[in-house]
């Protein structure tokens, strides 16, 4: 659970200088690979104890043609997360306090669309290669209309008793370095934080110790994306070690750059952590929240 003190500058249901203010600044919906309509997921949070949320869905903003913000008592933070390729890594950047009908965002999200549907032709194919039998149309039924993403071909690996679990699909055909592992086709760092910028949002460079970077590499990262306008980096990202949250957070003071933290929530499974579920951010580090202006409302 997440204790954040002091003066937050978002209108929240409670007040500012209420003592547990707690930021969930990274979920997913079914608008992506999440498994709760948007309306469910303000819901669920609202239960767990959240006071604002940022529903950040794959390479997809369509949460917000949908959820009614106003039925919720959590405020509601605009925000996606991108897929990018560093070097030879696929990295992701989360937008936070976008514009949701800013043009220009909107036209990159329909690059990573196509990007992403060109991607899942192509595990299709590379899986097929394998011996498995082609599951493009039944992937992209499970996917009902939104984006398919690997989660969905794990889906059906595991109802056509391909594989056991979930697990199984990304160890065997999905996870680095596995067939399925497809990372061409997504818009360079410097571009997706200008969407961001873009949009009037934060660009967020999310869960850094899940890249599995040296240190050395890592700090390579977090300069390039600040100097391309990124802004903050998540410092906590659902339970972690306190060893992780150190390292991360020494990456914010060493960069200079604002922190962030969410829980990643997709699903209520073993996976994920639930909304507001993770530790609290170091008292020293600057919020991401505390570098937006505030909105009367
Ligand atoms: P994609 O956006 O198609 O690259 O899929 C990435 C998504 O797959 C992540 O956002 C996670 O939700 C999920 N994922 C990644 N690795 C695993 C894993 N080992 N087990 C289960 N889900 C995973
Ligand atoms: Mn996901
Ligand atoms: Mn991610
Ligand atoms: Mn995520």
């Amino acid at each position: 659970m997440s204790h954040i003190r002091g003066r937050s500058l978002l209108p929240l249901a409670r007040p500012y200088n209420a003592r547990d203010v707690i930021f969930d600044l990274h979920s997913h919906s079914d608008a992506s690979d999440g498994a709760l309509h948007p309306d469910a997921l303000l819901q669920h949070a609202a239960e767990c104890g959240v006071d604002a949320l940022a529903i950040t869905d794959h390479d997809t903003l369509a949460a917000y043609d949908r959820v009614d913000a106003d039925a919720s008592t959590v405020r509601l933070i605009p925000g996606i997360e991108f897929s990018t390729t560093w070097r030879k890594y696929g990295v992701h950047v989360v937008g936070l306090n976008v514009d949701p009908a800013c043009a220009k965002l909107r036209r990159g999200v329909e690059r990573q669309q196509r990007s992403r549907a060109k991607r899942a032709r192509l595990i299709a194919k590379r899986l097929v290669s394998k011996g498995l039998p082609d599951m493009l149309d039944d992937v992209l039924e499970i996917a009902g209309g939104e984006l398919a993403s690997r989660p969905h071909f794990a889906q059906h690996l595991v109802s056509t008793g391909i594989v056991k679990d979930t697990r199984a699909a990304f160890r065997q055909y999905l996870g680095a370095g596995k067939p399925g592992d497809v990372r061409h086709g997504w818009a360079p760092l410097p571009e997706v934080v200008q969407w961001i910028l873009e949009a009037g949002g934060t660009a967020v460079l999310a869960h850094p110790a899940k890249y599995r970077l040296t240190n050395t590499k890592l700090r390579a990262l977090a300069k390039e994306f600040r100097d391309a306008g990124g802004a903050a980096i998540e410092v906590v990202c659902g339970p972690q070690s306190p060893n992780t949250t150190n390292r991360l957070a020494q990456l914010s003071r060493d960069m200079g750059i604002a922190a962030s933290c969410g829980s990643d929530f997709h699903d209520n499974g073993n996976r994920w952590s639930r909304p507001g579920g993770f530790p609290p951010l170091p008292d020293d580090l600057q919020p991401v929240w505390t570098t937006w202006p505030t909105r009367s409302s």
